[in-house]
């Protein structure tokens, strides 16, 4: 039976979507890569069959280089075995050139893509809503009963709990102090009369979203926490997003939301060790994409007894958590 309150969600109704192996400035290859991008391949395209309906579109991803250095590095890597799989071509010369800013060239990247989340999220709710496993309310902690034993919770009983709270974790009243913290990020929506040849991103993301309309992202915000869109975050991807590609666009919408993020970025997964039969699946972060097929099927295993939870997700490397015996009252 699962519980959500999809109109309160800022992560996944927010999230673009991207996938994408080789992140960040420096342009570092994802943690688990080559587990985590087969695995989303084949859940999603899984997903689709089931669900019947579309919502996963890999697509390659364009992105220019900053300098001659980097260009001659990445022409280095491109024929060592740990990068080929993720390179689909390396331009030494601008290319798109009536799109996109890259007197450098670039490099196109494979295994990427989108997903549309808020279709997948809602395929979802609507495959469970017809076998009434779902419910659209607050799932209220305090009203569990035996949390040590089988777990009560108004009409229903069940063997276990798995909370996949995201944020919301860091309401709870029980105890349960996950070191969750929250990470802003801000999106703007554009209209394009002209579709870009491929994903760009550089500084910012391009993400189709609707006819004609782009997802452009994302900020990455420590300190102002308000639930609100800010002026700055606007006037920041305004600014990479005019770096980046010469098609002209207008802004039409804007939205935040805040990421599920941990200290050391990565997912938390296992139970609280007073209270085995209560199961954390959060820490998603920035990855929530291609994270989440990769180590759902790992909880999944670890709760029927066929797989173990790797050491760099376990719930145990927060040695305070997994001691702490109030965890559910
Ligand atoms: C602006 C932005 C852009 C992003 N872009 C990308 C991207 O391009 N690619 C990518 O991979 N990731 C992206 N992310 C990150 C991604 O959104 C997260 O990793 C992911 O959404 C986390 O999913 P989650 O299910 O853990 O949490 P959530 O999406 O927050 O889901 C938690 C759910 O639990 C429900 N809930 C909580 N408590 C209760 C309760 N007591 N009772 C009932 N329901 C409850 C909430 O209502 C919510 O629906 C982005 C995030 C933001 C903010």
């Amino acid at each position: 039976m699962v519980f959500d309150r999809p109109e309160q969600n800022r992560s996944s109704a927010i999230a673009a979507g991207l996938f994408n192996p080789i992140t960040g400035k420096l342009m570092s290859k994802t943690w688990q890569a080559d587990h985590l991008f087969p695995e989303l391949d084949f859940f999603y395209r899984n997903a689709e069959q089931i669900l019947d309906q579309r919502f996963y579109y890999p697509q390659s991803l364009y992105r220019p280089f900053l300098s001659v250095e980097e260009q001659n590095a990445w022409m280095g890597k491109s024929s060592e075995a740990t990068w080929m799989p993720y390179i689909e071509k390396i331009y030494s010369q601008g290319v798109f050139t009536h799109q996109v800013n890259n007197p450098w060239g670039g490099i196109v990247l494979s295994q990427c893509g989108y997903v549309d989340v808020p279709k997948f999220m809602k395929s979802v709710s609507d495959y469970l809503a017809k076998r009434n496993s779902i419910v659209f309310e607050k799932f209220d902690e305090q009203l569990i009963h035996n949390p040590h034993e089988g777990i009560r919770y108004k009409d229903f009983e069940s063997t276990k709990i798995i909370y996949c709270t995201g944020t919301e974790a860091l309401n709870s009243k029980t105890g349960m102090d996950l070191p969750i913290r929250k990470l802003k990020g801000e999106t703007l929506t554009i209209e394009m009369d002209e579709d870009p040849e491929l994903i760009y991103n550089r500084g910012v993301y391009i993400v189709p979203y609707k006819e004609k309309q782009y997802r452009v992202g994302a900020t990455y915000e420590t300190k102002n926490l308000s639930g609100e869109i800010t002026a700055e975050a606007r006037m920041e991807l305004d600014q990479k997003l005019m770096e980046l590609i010469k098609i002209p666009y207008r802004i039409t919408a804007q939205d935040w939301g805040f990421r599920p993020t941990t200290p050391d970025r990565r997912p938390i997964l296992g139970s609280m060790s007073d209270s085995k039969n209560v199961v954390i699946f959060n820490g998603l972060g920035t990855k929530g994409v291609s994270l989440a097929p990769y180590f759902s099927a790992q909880l999944c295993d670890w709760l029927i007894g066929v797989g173990k939870i790797q050491p760099e997700v376990n719930i145990t490397r927060f040695k305070s958590l997994s001691s702490k015996s109030s965890v559910v009252v």
